[in-house]
């Protein structure tokens, strides 16, 4: 019976190079192990898949009667529908534990570190003692630039950039920052595609003390590419707070070169910002510094301001 292996919704590099990974080191073990993704590719996904010879995966949003892994979540949120009417097998990790449940023991491994790659490095070299395929460490290494920001951001730790580099070794990789490079420009590409699209390009749905609240994130060589389109995107985020019934909906439109995110609200209250960062909106949105991380930086200071 086959096994299907998922990342999050709005699939990011991680969620679907994990999913590969994963399911690569389940079929060494025996298992018949299917790597799927719960939407359509992202433009820097599209890139990485390609340079390493991979074509999109199976798109699956339901695991009803199926058995199944997670990568990079356990959230109920962010897993795939009927999560509870199949049965959960493993779960391989880098965020805060979610809400999932299990009525079996299952394989669960998660780590403190910048990306589900570092981790997955850790289960392939330390825990199962195989080699990892050229292209898959090559897929692994693109995570962990991906997730930590060519290093930059909160979450990256020395786990990372060590993995990164011995992924890279084996991937034939000769410049990581070339590379990366690379992958940031393709992240960044906003021509052509809605509003909408951008939002939900990297979108996650939280419950903080009771208040909905979504934040989506867009990841920028420069602010200057979305210029244009910022009464288009906090128009979005309007509709979307209206749709969703939500308490704010965020987004972040992160400068990865000057590391730093411009964060536009749509919020029924205000001073959760400013409780949350210290900053107050100037019109549609706040230059918060050094904030980069969603994970680490937004949602600890948002579900704290939140809970006061
Ligand atoms: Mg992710
Ligand atoms: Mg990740
Ligand atoms: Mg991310």
């Amino acid at each position: 019976m086959a096994v299907y292996v998922l990342g999050h919704k709005s699939p990011d590099t991680d969620s679907v190079t994990a999913a590969i990974a994963f399911a690569e080191l389940q079929k060494m073990l025996g298992v018949d192990a299917v790597p799927c993704m719960q939407g359509t590719l992202n433009p820097e996904t599209e890139v990485v898949l390609k340079k390493f010879g991979y074509d999109p995966l199976e798109i699956r949003t339901d695991v009803s009667g199926e058995q199944y892994m997670l990568v990079d979540h356990s959230d109920i949120k962010q897993a795939p529908d009927n999560w509870d009417k199949g049965e959960l097998l493993a779960v391989v990790d880098h965020h805060k534990i979610g809400d999932i449940t299990t009525s079996n023991p299952i394989f669960f491994c998660t780590m403190p570190v910048g990306c589900t790659g570092t981790v997955l490095y850790c289960l392939y070299k330390d825990v199962y003692k195989k080699d990892i395929p050229a292209n898959v460490a090559g897929l692994m290494m693109s995570a962990i630039l991906s997730d930590t920001v060519l290093f930059k951001s909160a979450t990256c730790t020395p786990q990372d950039k060590e993995a990164a580099e011995a992924l890279a070794k084996i991937a034939g990789i000769d410049n990581i920052m070339d590379w990366g490079m690379e992958m940031a420009k393709a992240k960044s590409a906003v021509e052509g595609v809605s509003a909408r699209d951008l939002v939900f390009r990297d979108y996650k749905d939280f419950d903080m003390s009771g208040k909905a609240i979504g934040i989506g994130q867009l990841e920028l060589v420069s602010l200057d590419l979305v210029d244009k389109i910022r009464d288009d995107l906090y128009a979005e985020l309007e509709k979307i707070k209206a749709e969703k019934n939500a308490h704010s909906i965020f987004l972040m439109l992160t400068d990865i070169m000057k590391e730093g995110t411009d964060l536009m609200a749509v919020t029924d209250d205000p001073s959760i910002i400013e409780k949350a960062f210290g900053a107050k909106l100037e019109g549609k949105t706040v230059w918060l510094p050094g904030v980069m991380s969603r994970k680490k930086q937004m949602v600890p200071n948002l579900e704290k301001a939140c809970a006061a």
